[in-house]
């Protein structure tokens, strides 16, 4: 029984859209028709393009109403039944459209068709092996050049240009041209796979002998993988604790069973060395996706995934979608990474939507870190997902020593500087001994707080336990959870001091009093300022790689990424900056950032140190992160967590209010507090309406309400109730963008 009406979600974003519509397959298409292609039909008095989501034999609508497609776009389905199931549960889970989430599955620009296939002329030799041996040695005096070709062609791995065969051999093209014409070779038209970052030729390189922890780790997944059942393994190691290695092989095993695999990386580690490590195991198996390659390029890649050419994917966030065969494994490194999130529509997380993924297709998924996030480690405590611990370094080096100073002393002694006496002093003994330093801070511009600098007093929010956000011009603090406001006190209300100011330092300064202070020296910034060309993040690099740099000053950038053997010092310049965001996962990302820079240091041969500044060094996660003792850290912070009811005790959404007026979007903003007090309270705690940290960003005024839920089930009403009742009702000046598990909460 052929269906005769096809279900298509249409490429339309319209708030109030999010179904998908009937429409009458024309005959000429009866046979061609499947799920996941594309076409184009008409909508209201438009022509647009949309999906294939499902068939019916009976539309459920009046059959009057319905059109015909118009057009088949393309045969090639781009998704099947399974993604499909998990882009419907991405957008009912985030409260996005279908039509978002399938965009984001796939390569950019597919469905406007702006990427195409590039075709390409191999030449092919025409006859048999044994034919061409004896026409080799015939020709071999008459035309010693073409019997040369013939003889590459034969002991060939791969298929060749004319272009390539003429440069290789250096010869004529027309010699080539005469061959084919002849009739020893013909043209074969292929795909041109654009790979440009993979133009070396290597030998692969064999795996290590695991050491006896990385086998029981191994053992563990592999048998995790053959059953089948959607397990989900914490993999918990400290850097060069061997986890990469681990990778690599459970992946071998894969491919050897003939299944595939996808590895996440966060987007900064997507770098040459990494995909370096993973081509020299697995050559063209392997295929990458990220954000630096060409609409062009990225097709291609996920192509060759697609056809079964290559097997693994690597890539960001994105690679989650990654259309794989006999998919087996989904790897996320560095699992508590940020960037896993999208910060746009669909605010999707990717870990989440390896799980679901894991779920839907019986796929085991590894999650590795050395930091992992408290969510992740929670549910390993909880037995939901299972714990693996690679505790030691493969090397056996041990992590480097860390020292904290309390810049309430500092103060004491008179010193008024941004460095303390001893990171001064180390970094002009690093400085003499020809030895490279990283200074690292946390600034960003807009989230000041105020700080005494005697007692190291952060004046908090009473209701939130978040740091209370100041702004000058207003002479106000506030806090951007409940939008508790008032004036900074004058005196600490912990010690009385009168030293209590607004506290921030940027790298610009830093780097400045360094050249004052060291003036032979060659100081680089990298920062946001410094990076916004395409090239200059490389560029730094490489001149920290050369030597030429001696002091590298920067934000978090500089605390992920390469391995750098001659850094002995890594000096923090004050850990309190990332510690009072106005954050509930303050503390968590105080500990990840500064387990992160100790780790940029006593990696090569020297024995390298780290030096952390600080107003509150007492603080639970100042003091982990200098004994190396993860355990600690999430025993304080989880209770943290719980007494305040924030993840995992609770799901947060935060609801985003933008306008570029600022009256209509503090109107809205309140009108959507009052329809959730008034009919939504008992479901659901409600912080706000209050201004975002970030109130004006890209010339929109910007407000926020943060929900607190204790299960899926409210929240799913709640929001669904929003975006029924709610929304529809709305002015159109004013976009409201819901947000659920927010990262960012500024
Ligand atoms: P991680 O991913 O945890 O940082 P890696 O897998 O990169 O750790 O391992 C750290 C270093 O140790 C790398 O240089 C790697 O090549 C090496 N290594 C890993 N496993 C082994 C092993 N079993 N034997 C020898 N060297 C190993
Ligand atoms: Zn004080
Ligand atoms: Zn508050």
């Amino acid at each position: 029984m052929r269906p005769e009406y096809a279900q298509v979600v249409v490429d339309i974003a319209v708030a109030d859209l999010n179904q998908s519509f009937y429409y009458a397959i024309p005959e000429k298409y009866r046979e061609l028709l499947r799920l996941g292609q594309v076409v184009t039909v008409p909508f209201g008095r438009q022509r647009r393009k949309g999906f294939i989501v499902g068939f019916a034999k009976q539309p459920a609508l009046d059959l009057n109403k319905i059109r015909p497609i118009i057009k088949l776009e393309r045969s090639e389905a781009l998704f099947d039944q399974n993604m499909l199931r998990l882009l419907r549960w991405m957008a009912s889970y985030y409260k996005s459209f279908l039509i978002n989430t399938i965009k984001t599955a796939l390569p950019a620009g597919l469905i406007e068709g702006k990427v195409s296939t590039k075709k390409i002329n191999y030449v092919k030799l025409n006859r048999s092996t044994g034919e061409m041996g004896l026409l080799i040695k015939d020709l071999k005096k008459r035309a010693p050049q073409q019997s040369k070709v013939l003889d590459f062609l034969l002991k060939a791995e791969r298929d060749y240009t004319v272009v390539e065969l003429a440069k290789i051999l250096s010869l004529n093209r027309s010699t080539v041209y005469t061959m084919i014409k002849k009739g020893y070779l013909s043209y074969q038209e292929d795909r041109e796979h654009r790979r440009p970052f993979l133009q070396v030729d290597q030998s692969l390189s064999s795996a290590f002998q695991p050491t006896r922890a990385q086998a029981e780790v191994i053992a563990a997944i592999n048998t995790g993988i053959k059953n089948k059942q959607a397990e989900v393994f914490l993999l918990h190691g400290i850097t060069g604790s061997g986890k990469t290695e681990v990778y690599l092989q459970v992946i071998a095993g894969v491919i050897k069973r003939g299944g595939g695999a996808i590895v996440l990386v966060p987007e900064i580690s997507l770098t040459p060395m990494m995909i370096k490590r993973f081509y020299s195991r697995f050559g063209n198996q392997i295929a990458v996706l990220h954000s630096h390659l060409s609409p062009g390029e990225r097709y291609d890649e996920w192509c060759r995934l697609k056809n079964g050419t290559a097997k693994i994917a690597i890539g960001a966030r994105s690679a989650v979608f990654a259309p794989i065969k006999e998919l087996c494994l989904i790897i996320i490194d560095e699992e508590h990474e940020n960037s896993y999130k999208q910060g746009e529509n669909p605010y999707y997380h990717a870990r989440e939507v390896a799980l679901m993924r894991g779920k839907l297709e019986g796929l085991t998924v590894l999650l590795g870190s050395a930091t992992p996030t408290l969510e992740s480690y929670y549910r390993a405590k909880k037995g939901i997902f299972k714990y693996l611990n690679l505790p030691a370094r493969v090397s056996q080096s041990s992590l480097p020593p860390v020292k904290i100073i309390d810049m309430r002393e500092e103060l004491k002694r008179g010193n008024t500087t941004i460095f303390s006496s001893e990171l001064f002093a180390a970094i002009a003994q690093a400085l003499k001994q020809k030895e490279q330093i990283l200074i690292f801070l946390n600034r960003r511009g807009y989230a000041s707080f105020v700080l005494c600098r005697e007692c190291g007093r952060v004046i908090k929010c009473n209701n939130c336990d978040i740091s209370l956000t100041y702004y000058a011009g207003a002479n106000l603090l506030r806090c951007h959870y409940c939008n508790f406001s008032g004036k900074p006190p004058a005196d600490c209300p912990a010690c009385g001091s009168s030293s209590i100011r607004e506290f921030g330092i940027g790298t610009e300064r830093v780097a400045e009093e360094l050249a004052k202070a060291f003036p032979g020296a060659f100081i680089d910034r990298m920062d946001v300022d410094t990076t916004g060309r395409k090239d200059s993040h490389r560029l730094i690099l490489e001149r920290l790689e050369k030597g030429r740099t001696d002091i590298l000053v920067g934000t978090q950038m500089i605390a992920k990424g390469h391995d750098y053997p001659n850094i002995s010092l890594v000096g923090v310049i004050t850990a309190d900056t990332i510690l009072n965001l106005p954050d509930f996962r303050a503390a968590e990302r105080t500990f990840q950032l500064l387990t992160q820079v100790a780790g940029r240091t006593g990696r090569g041969s020297k024995q390298g140190q780290v030096i952390i500044q600080s107003y509150d060094p007492e603080h639970y996660s100042i003091q982990a992160a200098r004994n190396h003792d993860f355990n600690g850290f999430y025993r304080q912070e989880i209770a943290v967590r719980e007494q305040l009811s924030y993840p995992p005790f609770s799901q947060l959404v935060n609801i985003i209010i933008k306008g570029r007026q600022e009256k209509p979007v503090i109107k809205g903003a309140m009108a959507l507090g009052v329809f959730l007090k008034q009919y939504h309270q008992y479901l659901t705690t409600i912080l706000g309406p209050s201004p975002a940290p970030l109130v004006r960003l890209r010339n929109k005024y910007r407000w926020q309400i943060i929900l607190k839920f204790n299960d899926w089930g409210p929240r799913n009403f709640v929001l669904t109730e929003i975006k029924r009742v709610f929304l529809p009702e709305q002015s159109r000046e004013v976009t409201y963008t819901i947000d659920v598990d927010p990262l960012k909460m500024l």
